[in-house]
């Protein structure tokens, strides 16, 4: 798993600040995705020390977010954070729920599911496809209203 650049984001997960990820050859290709780079197999191998170095040089952080990636990926780089660093993880994700081992809602405080739509809009539209969740024992409880004007 490879990721392109991170960014720090006070949006992307609700009342965290986030050491997002993005993660790169994305499988989905979602038409007019806001990010086609990311479709390339390209970038830097995010290994466990990369990881480290990530977390280290974002002093403050509350949560790591991989934007994107691979399910078991994922779940080997959340079960790192969590065995070494006090920090939630999160996880957006172009796939639907039950596309992968339901035993990674074990390791994540927060998922997003669902492809990109143009027509629907991203998780900020009221019409979106896409659904965010809270998970807590392993229950998925949908925030997707804290996304719109007033959500919170
Ligand atoms: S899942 Fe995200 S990054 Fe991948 S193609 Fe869709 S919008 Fe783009």
């Amino acid at each position: 798993m490879k990721y392109l650049n991170t960014m720090v984001t006070f949006s992307e997960f609700p009342d965290e600040i986030a050491l997002c990820i993005n993660i790169t050859n994305c499988p989905f290709h979602c038409p007019g995705c806001h990010s086609p780079e990311l479709w390339e197999d390209i970038g830097i191998e995010l290994t466990f020390d990369e990881l480290n170095k990530l977390i280290k040089s974002n002093k403050g952080i509350t949560c790591v977010g991989f934007m994107g990636g691979f399910p078991l990926s994922v779940y080997d780089a959340a079960c790192f954070i969590k065995a070494n660093y006090n920090l939630k993880v999160g996880w957006y994700w172009g796939g639907e729920k039950n596309n992968y081992p339901l035993y990674i809602y074990n390791i994540l405080d927060y998922i997003k599911l669902g492809p990109y739509d143009k027509e629907l809009g991203g998780l900020g539209s009221p019409n979106t496809n896409q659904k965010f969740y809270k998970i807590e024992n392993g229950q998925l409880i949908d925030w997707t209203y804290k996304f719109w004007k007033h959500g919170k």
